[in-house]
């Protein structure tokens, strides 16, 4: 421990790649070889069994136990081949974290020796002991069970950790008293509350289309730094990011990092945890630098909803484990790194049909072009109403410090659609309201826009960055999430929103149709009453400017900057009707739940407040008054030669300022733990949070100032932490 920033130093310079080995088959003959695919269920089912279990997961139905011992036989015939020796349910609890519990398949037998076994019952159930995870008060502790049922709609797959083989089984996770207390269970259920409302309103323009699904395509941002500068910082260590250190001469000012070409050994991690996702069914395909010195993205193709969500979750498992081969560190956290740009986690969202329609593709013909504004005006119009809900969705105390920054998508949710879907509204919305569309029977053709919509597509240069929510050709991607997220919560209030407008859209088109309307008259009257209506959530501008700030508040959309303020929205009554109309949650849930996000901010917060308050103690101060005190040496030497006071007059005026941090510092390491005890003391959970943001969070900035001036001043060896020019741009 004599020079932790030294040894760590030295010790990230001597490292090489490790030369991944890839397979010398091609992708496509070894991807999805660990995951229990449609196809291995046929090969390792009786026909019988898997028309059983297919019809069951297609239609949502129970599936009965004769089923599911043939379906757990299966999966064990061939996870064994496969060398596992353990299965494990796979679970999302509020942590944010996946959890497993591993169980061996074996079980001794009472002749001393033992079998494999797997049943039905192990399948579709387990009990963690759930006592500690995050339960929002639903769970009294004398009652401890939570249990995890198998959802059959994700498939089960091997997870290789070293040398251990396990098969886990996606679940969602429910209290006792069947509340759920993960992130799965609501989103399946906005699916299927999605695909209920969706499906009539397709059935308008297509009348063989039987199932609708949302899809989702993330792309994932993450830093990537070595091992062992990683651990020589407590704050990255202990909190994900760094609460300390003065921004390097250097940062991503010169932006020669975007797209630049990949260092050698991020690139070999590159190809191994792509082995790794491609072997577990993961489509990933793009990966490149990102705009930040040692920032990257992955991306995989866009898949149905729980699917993407469960590959998310999966391969931010995967990034950590295989970096640990490399002695990497792959930092998740939304802003690891002051000053420069933090990390996000774009979520491109769409829904499709069984006749392989993408609902938000704009089309060639104005038949499809209808459908494709209808879905598309009914995205818009959702958002404009339940806004501040999907605000609420994005908030956690990672991802405040992007909202807000003039880096990420600010705190105001708006939708960008481009000029030219812009222009084609308006079309809309007056010939409607002329009565144009009438006056011929086919009211499309006669509104021109076919012709305009497929150049959306083609227009590229119609993009617009700043954008929370943006349509970017087939699809909207919600920018504002963040690059820790489980990206199920979003989705899941997405797909409820939507859910919920088509149903009434569809009621309004009946009603009118009742009257005598025709189809389209009736599509397009209800259409443009709801482009009218959600003007005010449309913006096209620079959506980091302060004008916009401006301009936002006339038009009455918040500007919510901070979690514990966000999540306030979700105490609303229109939310809760929102959620518990629809059954997506019942009202218990929904206050356990926000109750949860509140006390995760404060944990978090928490943690990290303590953690800046040791390290300006423990290292800061100690580096400071050793420079001070070999200052004060030099000036007494000087002195002691006789010289005049000028000769060291710029060390006096050090010394002086350095006590002036010190004392800073220590002050406010100080009056911060006093706001913490107080806050700590709040009975509610919302009080508390907001004390954490308000009271104790703003000594986050002053201490790091002066700590910043103190690593700025001093001599170079005695600073203890790794500096951010080290932790940054070393390959
Ligand atoms: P970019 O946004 O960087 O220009 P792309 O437009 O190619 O990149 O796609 C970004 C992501 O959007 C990818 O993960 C892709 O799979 C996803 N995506 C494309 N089409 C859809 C869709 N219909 N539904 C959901 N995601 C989609
Ligand atoms: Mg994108």
């Amino acid at each position: 421990m004599e020079n932790l920033r030294e040894e760590s130093v030295k010790a990230a310079l001597q490292r090489k790649k490790i030369n991944v080995k890839l397979p010398s088959k091609r992708i496509s003959e070894y991807y999805g070889e660990n995951v229990f695919t449609d196809a291995t269920m046929k090969k390792y089912l009786s026909e019988d069994a898997y028309n059983g279990i297919k019809s069951a997961i297609s239609s949502g139905t129970k599936i009965d136990r004769n089923t599911a011992d043939q379906v757990a036989a299966a999966m064990k015939a061939w996870a064994i081949e496969k060398g596992a020796k353990s299965y494990s349910h796979w679970f999302q609890p509020l942590t944010g974290a996946t959890a497993e519990k591993h169980d061996t398949f074996f079980i001794p037998t009472s002749d001393g020796k033992g079998i494999e076994a797997f049943t039905g019952d192990s399948l579709v159930q387990q009990e963690p002991d759930a006592s500690s995870f995050p339960n929002g008060g639903i769970r009294q502790t004398f009652e401890a069970r939570g249990y995890t049922a198998w959802d059959p709609t994700s498939p089960a797959f091997i997870m290789e950790i070293g040398d251990g083989i396990t098969l886990c089984i996606p679940t969602i996770f429910i209290s006792y008293t069947g509340e759920s207390l993960d992130h799965k269970a609501p989103l399946l259920k906005s699916a299927h509350f999605l695909e209920k409302a969706a499906l009539p309103v397709v059935n308008l323009f297509d009348r063989h289309a039987t199932k609708v699904q949302a899809t989702l395509g993330w792309e994932q941002e993450y830093f990537v730094i070595d091992e062992s500068l990683f651990y020589a910082r407590p704050d990255l260590m202990l909190s994900g990011r760094t609460l300390l250190g003065q921004a390097p001469a250097k940062g991503q000012q010169l932006d020669d990092h975007y797209f630049g070409s990949i260092p050698e050994r991020v690139y070999d991690f590159m190809l191994d945890f792509e082995k790794e996702a491609h072997k577990l069914g993961i489509p990933v395909r793009t990966r490149h630098n990102e705009v930040a010195p040692s920032q990257f993205e992955l991306a995989p193709m866009f898949e149905e909803v729980n699917v993407a969500v469960d590959h998310n979750q999966l391969i931010m498992d995967i990034l950590e484990r295989v970096g640990k081969r490399h002695k990497l560190k792959v930092l998740l956290h939304e802003k690891p790194f002051q000053g420069i740009n933090g990390s996000g986690k774009h979520n491109n969202w769409s829904m499709s049909t069984d006749t392989g329609k993408n609902l938000l593709s704009p089309g060639k013909t104005p038949k499809n072009n209808l459908m494709f504004l209808t879905f598309f005006v009914n995205v818009i119009k959702a958002v404009n109403e339940y806004s501040d809900l999907l605000r609420a969705s994005i908030a956690s105390a990672s991802n405040d410090h992007r909202l807000g920054a003039n880096e990420a998508p600010p705190a105001i949710i708006s939708v960008f659609i481009g000029s030219h879907l812009t222009s084609v509204l308006e079309e809309i919305s007056k010939r409607v309201e002329q009565g144009k569309y009438d006056e011929d029977k086919n009211a499309t053709l006669k509104l021109d826009i076919h012709n305009k919509i497929p150049d959306v597509l083609l227009d590229n240069t119609d993009r617009n960055r700043t954008s929370p929510f943006a349509f970017t050709g087939n699809k909207f991607e919600v920018r504002a999430v963040g690059s820790t997220a489980n990206c199920a919560w979003p989705m899941t209030v997405l797909n409820t929103i939507m859910a919920n407008q088509l149903t009434e859209f569809k009621k309004e088109v009946d009603a009118l149709m009742k009257d005598g309307e025709k189809k389209e008259g009736a599509i397009l009257r209800v259409i443009r009453r709801y482009i009218d209506d959600s003007q005010r959530i449309l913006f096209e501008g620079d959506n980091y400017s302060d004008e916009w700030a401006a301009e936002a508040k006339k038009r009455g959309l918040n500007n919510v900057k901070t979690t514990p303020y966000a999540l306030d929205f979700l105490e609303e009554k229109s939310v809760k009707d929102l959620f518990v109309n629809n059954n997506i949650f019942n009202e218990k849930e929904l206050e356990a739940r926000t109750e949860i996000f509140f006390e995760a901010y404060t944990l978090k917060l928490q943690i990290e407040s303590r953690t800046l308050g040791e390290m300006a103690l423990n290292s800061v101060l100690p580096a400071a008054i050793n420079y001070q005190n070999r200052l004060i040496e030099n000036v007494r030497g000087l002195k002691e030669l006789g010289l005049k006071k000028e000769a060291y007059s710029s060390q006096l005026a050090l010394i002086t300022r350095i006590s002036e941090h010190i004392n800073s510092i220590e002050q406010d390491v100080a009056a911060m733990i006093e706001e913490r005890k107080k806050a700590n003391v709040l009975e509610h959970a919302s009080d508390k949070a907001k004390a954490y943001c308000d009271k104790v969070k703003p000594y986050f900035d002053t201490i790091r100032y002066h700590s910043d001036k103190i690593e700025l001043e001093i001599d170079d060896k005695l600073w203890p932490l790794p500096k951010y020019r080290e932790l940054l741009f070393f390959k």
